[in-house]
């Protein structure tokens, strides 16, 4: 058996050519994988490189990097992910938190009084990402998460209970079926399936293992984008703001569709990738 310094340098290699990834990225992997095998911490493994590993925690090592290996993105391999500073679970049954939906997050956290109570509608809320972060940092806000899939909405549930939030309440819907047309909401914060149908990326890296019904919406990718406008200003209060995340490309389409259902101050932010990733507008 190799030492772990000799293991990391072989594997990282194998990593990089069979998902393409940069020698950093890979070095990374190879080290998150073994770091949670042996059960230590990435510092461990820089400064015990001579040592060998343990039979069992090699063994399971082996598995998780077989895993990686064949694809499977390192958020499903560990059933955790980081996003707006809170650790998630996440499972195959939802989508995996992306860092351009924060922006989603700090316009939705601009919209939200921290000081008096607002009713917040998250449709497609997936592993809860967007509704649990809102409700961490707005605590007198009353949140509804939305999404179609039991199995996803299980796995919001047990995040919202893992930091014990008693302020979302979980509805099992295809879009707004059976969201109730009373009270309103001041806020409406989405991020729908918006790629579409036929695009290659769907058969590259992680998003090859994820929820198809989470990623992709029509021949545009806009259908369902489509849905949720038409019908927000039903469900918003006189003032209330739609927020979106949606596709690089699909801005002026966004803000067209806003216009089109009456909303004003239609607006579009980009992206730390500088990329058009967000359309708000208010209700009129
Ligand atoms: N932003 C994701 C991606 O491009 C897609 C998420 C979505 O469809 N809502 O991989």
């Amino acid at each position: 058996m190799p030492a772990i310094a000799e293991l990391l340098q072989q594997d990282q290699a194998r990593l990089a050519s069979a998902l393409g990834l940069s020698v950093t990225d890979a070095r990374f992997e190879a080290q998150l994988l073994l770091a949670q095998a042996l059960q230590v911490n990435r510092a461990w493994l820089i400064a015990h490189g001579d040592e060998m590993p343990a039979d069992a925690a090699f063994a399971h090592y082996r598995l998780l990097l077989e895993r990686r290996l064949q694809g499977e993105p390192m958020a499903y391999i560990f059933g955790e992910k980081e996003f707006y500073g809170i650790s998630l679970k996440v499972t195959p049954d939802v989508l995996i938190p992306r860092p351009e939906t924060e922006l989603l997050v700090e316009l939705a956290l601009a919209c939200i009084p921290a000081d008096a109570p607002c009713r917040v509608l998250d449709l497609g809320t997936g592993s809860g990402a967007i509704a649990v972060s809102l409700a961490t940092l707005r605590p007198q806000a009353e949140i509804v998460a939305v999404d179609m899939s039991q199995a996803a909405l299980q796995v919001a549930q047990a995040n919202a209970g893992r930091l014990q939030l008693s302020n979302i309440c979980f509805i099992c819907s295809d879009w707004w079926q059976h969201v109730p047309a009373a009270p309103r909401f001041d806020v409406i914060v989405s991020n729908p399936p918006y790629i579409a149908d036929g695009d290659s990326h769907l058969q590259q890296g992680d998003l090859r293992f994820e929820p198809i019904t989470a990623l992709a919406a029509g021949a545009c990718g806009m259908s369902d984008l489509q849905r949720i406008i038409s019908h927000a200003p039903d469900y918003l209060t006189a003032t209330g703001t739609l927020l979106l995340e949606h596709g690089y490309d699909q801005g002026k389409a966004v803000r067209e569709l806003l216009i089109q259902a009456g909303f004003g101050a239609v607006a579009t932010h980009r992206d730390l990738a500088g990329v058009e990733r967000v359309s708000t507008g208010q209700r009129t």
